[in-house]
């Protein structure tokens, strides 16, 4: 029988393994913490029963994602939940931008700016089972909607900040500005509008789900559907020299690609070997899981009802904490990401006290004390929010790292999302996924189409495999 051998189990070393499996190779897959997941875990951080997501919480692009569907995860206990509002921007008056399902009703809330709103979102979304083939997979080949794909692509080159200019209003601006920012990226640079884009789009397209019972549903589900398939999982298993690994026919890495240059140091080509160590790194991120009493008091009323709340001000003050942490500044406000997952998914709180999953841009390898800069951004839009904490848990970046070898100093998104390594991925190559060792690739976030639970650069590098083997796909 022909053999697989993954390296790691994030979602997108499980959706390989799962894939790889169900085309009918015989896949081990090894995890070095003790179960698997790696950006989808969940774990009763402050109180029993108290459900928190460590990482991933929120999932647009996976609920859409054409790896996840293959795989029929529902059949293996996915279900997906969603908030009745997707994401709010709260201003310091009390107005806010509003991210409703619809694109219609989103312009609706954004008044004067809607009709531009519809104009840039419309025609993506309404294609975009078609559209996502395109955007969720490698960017350097021939697309199959190449009119669809130039429609999307031509804002998504932008910068954000120039984008933002065709809104008028600070709350259209700051709502844009938000979901911009979800690239870690300068807004002034180009492209940074393009993970922005595609999370609005994938958004309206299926909604801002999060996973019943915490996001460690999604690996459990694609546990369940590797083994269904026939696959093995060794957890407590750290690669750190390729000699560790059981030869294979082929060999996928979910590893970001520092670890990789490390583990085939004397055998990858030198050029190979040292873009990846060349490997750009990005900001980091530090989290707050809190336990709140009664959910946090927002001043605005759609944010009471938002499974996503984005805390930063205005365009400009999130642009300039984006510009700082890219320039190793910590923010005096950073950027704060909130999730109120308990919304969509009541089973995950304890009575009256909810889990609030908050994380606030900070630059990469920081080695200080967010916390209280986070819950100063939410007193900011919900005063009273700190009397109502019964609890809390901080994640530094070195936390994050020390979980997981791939977050290395904190960044979340296993790379930095410049133009190169957003276009190409670890290095410049015609196959993204190849580390030009033969069966051996990447299938990381690292690789396009780059961060989120969603799968697809394990069904991108799961793809490549196949195709050396001379193996279709079922
Ligand atoms: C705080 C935070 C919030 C996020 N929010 C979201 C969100 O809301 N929505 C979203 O879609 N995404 C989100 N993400 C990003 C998402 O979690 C990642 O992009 C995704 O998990 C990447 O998947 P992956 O399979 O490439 O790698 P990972 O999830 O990083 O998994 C890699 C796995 O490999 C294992 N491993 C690493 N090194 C080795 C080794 N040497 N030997 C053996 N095993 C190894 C790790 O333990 C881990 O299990 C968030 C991430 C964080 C941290």
């Amino acid at each position: 029988m022909t053999t697989a051998i993954v390296v790691g189990g994030g979602p997108n070393g499980l959706a390989a393994a799962a894939l790889l499996a169900k085309a009918g190779l015989d896949v081990t897959l090894l995890e070095a913490a003790d179960e698997v997941g790696g950006g989808t875990r969940s774990h009763e951080a402050i109180l029993p029963g108290l459900l928190h997501d460590h990482c991933s919480a929120v999932h647009p692009m996976a609920v859409t994602s054409p790896a996840l569907k293959a795989l029929d995860l529902e059949r293996h206990g996915l279900r997906w939940r969603l908030p009745d509002i997707d994401c709010v921007h709260p201003l310091d008056d009390g107005t806010a931008g509003v991210l409703l399902r619809s694109v219609q009703d989103t312009a609706r809330m954004l008044g004067p700016d809607g009709a531009r709103y519809r104009r840039l979102m419309q025609s993506s979304v309404h294609r975009w089972d078609a559209l996502s083939h395109d955007v969720m997979g490698p960017l350097l080949r021939v697309p199959s909607h190449p009119l669809l794909l130039a429609r999307f692509g031509l804002p998504a080159a932008l910068p954000a900040a120039l984008l933002a200019r065709i809104f008028s209003t600070p709350r259209a601006r700051a709502l844009w500005a938000g979901v911009a920012a979800h690239s870690f990226r300068p807004l002034s640079h180009p492209l940074s509008s393009a993970i922005g884009l595609g999370i609005l789009t994938a958004g309206h397209a299926a909604g801002w789900a999060v996973a019943e019972g915490g996001s460690h549903t999604i690996a459990h589900s694609l546990e369940r559907a590797l083994r269904t398939h026939g696959g093995r999982i060794h957890t407590g298993v750290r690669i750190t020299h390729h000699s560790q690994i059981p030869p294979a026919d082929v060999t996928l890495l979910d590893l970001d690609p520092a670890q990789i240059a490390r583990i085939y140091h004397d055998r990858l080509p030198s050029r190979v070997r040292s873009a990846y160590q060349r490997f750009r790194r990005g900001p980091a991120a530090f989290k707050v899981d809190l336990a709140v009493e009664q959910g946090v008091p927002w001043t605005n009323e759609h944010a009471r009802r938002a499974g996503t709340v984005h805390l930063g001000g205005t365009l400009a003050e999130v642009a300039q904490a984006e510009r700082d942490i890219n320039l190793g500044r910590m923010p005096e406000r950073p950027f704060v990401l909130v999730g109120q997952q308990y919304l969509a998914d009541p089973t995950r709180s304890v009575g009256d006290v909810h889990p609030v999953w908050a994380y606030a841009h900070v630059p990469h390898g920081y080695d200080g004390n967010a916390t209280e800069a986070i819950i100063d951004q939410l007193e900011r839009f919900a005063p009273g929010t700190r009397d109502r904490i019964v609890g809390l848990r901080p994640t530094s970046p070195a936390d994050f790292a020390a979980a997981n070898a791939n977050f290395a100093g904190g960044d979340i998104l296993t790379g930095a999302k410049s133009i190169p390594q957003l276009v190409l991925g670890a290095r410049p190559a015609l196959n993204p996924y190849s580390t030009a060792l033969p069966g051996v690739f990447c299938c990381s976030a690292a690789t396009p189409p780059g961060p989120g639970a969603h799968g697809m650069c394990g069904a991108g590098a799961a793809a490549s495999a196949l195709r050396h083997l001379g193996i279709s796909p079922r």
